[in-house]
């Protein structure tokens, strides 16, 4: 992965609201901000963590990203193309390139279909491959995510979780895409076969040059596959790093309260576990200022009003939070040369 490369994807102030329906004529009375002003980019060969309780948005992010679900507002540029400018047709196209795998590969895939079959369909959705080279493919796919070619014939129930989402992943890469938006894909695997599936996606990710965004809450298991990680709270990116710097000197509270509750595999070191007062406010009335306020040990008064702007604090670490406003005001002066 390198930063000074293009970026393969760039998010700009992307939003999904969702209308809330009341009453006896089912009017719209309110929004749940499920989404609500995410930026951010992904670069060629990098694969990007985004984490979160659930309900913070990060799932509706990577699905209003590939258009399965509309954006309300904002940009989504991938190869420096926006693609909530697309047509139906245009969409379809792009697909190629940009593919999902889901949490639950039981669910996704269909059980009245074979393997060959459930591989073979975006195979025909997207080159005209005649059917005995979809065969010959279908097979050679089976093999690289480390199935053989006889389960071709078998259907999803005849497998383990961990198979199955092996299977997601054949179909996933069946037309050699650039990205995949994997959205919980391990979390509903044993903590056995999670690092089997993980392991794969990182081999894979390396032979055929993919970026991933990698969706999950389990903050062990981003930390296991990503190059950097972005947090997200309450439909909003929090912070943003390289993977070792946010582990290792997470700036925002959200994130160190998330971290001080993962267990180190060092027994020597004791984190102090950061207990959050309360619940998740709804996105459908979210707090003012800061949204993690009625929450944060840290909170001061500014935060209840001002909404802290996701800025960088240090290059590559980006932050939302008012502790560093004068860091984030000093390197934005620095960059553009006011101080020397
Ligand atoms: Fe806490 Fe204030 Fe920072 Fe929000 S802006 S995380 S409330 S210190």
């Amino acid at each position: 992965m390198n930063q000074d490369n293009q970026p393969l994807l760039e998010v700009k102030n992307l939003k999904k609201y969702f209308p809330v329906k009341g009453g006896v004529l089912g009017r719209t009375v309110g929004e749940v901000k499920a989404v609500d002003d995410v930026s951010f980019e992904v670069y060629p060969g990098e694969i990007l963590g985004i984490v979160g309780e659930s309900g913070c948005g990060k799932s509706t992010t990577g699905k209003s990203i590939l258009r399965l679900i509309e954006p309300t507002e904002g940009e989504v540029l991938f190869e420096g193309k926006d693609i909530t400018k697309l047509n139906n047709e245009q969409m379809r196209l792009l697909r190629k390139d940009m593919q999902i795998i889901f949490q639950d590969p039981y669910a996704s895939l269909n059980p009245r279909h074979t393997v060959e079959k459930i591989i073979n369909e975006p195979l025909m959705i997207h080159t005209d491959a005649k059917k005995a080279e979809r065969r010959e493919r279908i097979k050679e796919l089976l093999k690289v995510v480390g199935l053989s070619p006889y389960h071709a014939s078998r259907y999803p129930h005849q497998f383990s979780g961990g198979q199955r989402q092996r299977i997601g992943i054949a179909r996933a890469l069946a037309n050699n895409p650039k990205l995949i938006i994997c959205d919980e894909p391990v979390s509903a695997l044993d903590v056995s076969v999670q690092s089997q599936v993980l392991n794969l996606m990182e081999k894979l990710r390396d032979e055929f040059q993919l970026t991933y965004i990698f969706i999950a809450h389990d903050l062990s298991v981003v930390k296991h596959i990503s190059d950097r990680v972005g947090v997200m709270y309450l439909g909003k990116m929090v912070e943003i790093a390289p993977k070792d710097q946010l582990y290792e000197h997470a700036k925002h509270p959200y994130t160190q309260a998330l971290l001080s509750a993962v267990p180190d595999p060092d027994p020597d070191i004791q984190r102090e576990r950061i207990i959050l007062e309360g619940d998740v406010p709804s996105p459908q009335d979210p707090p003012s200022g800061c949204p993690f306020h009625t929450r944060c040990p840290m909170a001061m008064d500014i935060c209840k009003q001002e909404l802290p702007q996701f800025l960088p604090v240090e290059d590559n670490h980006v932050v939302a939070c008012h502790l560093y406003n004068d860091q984030q005001q000093h390197l934005s002066k620095h960059k553009k040369g006011e101080l020397v």
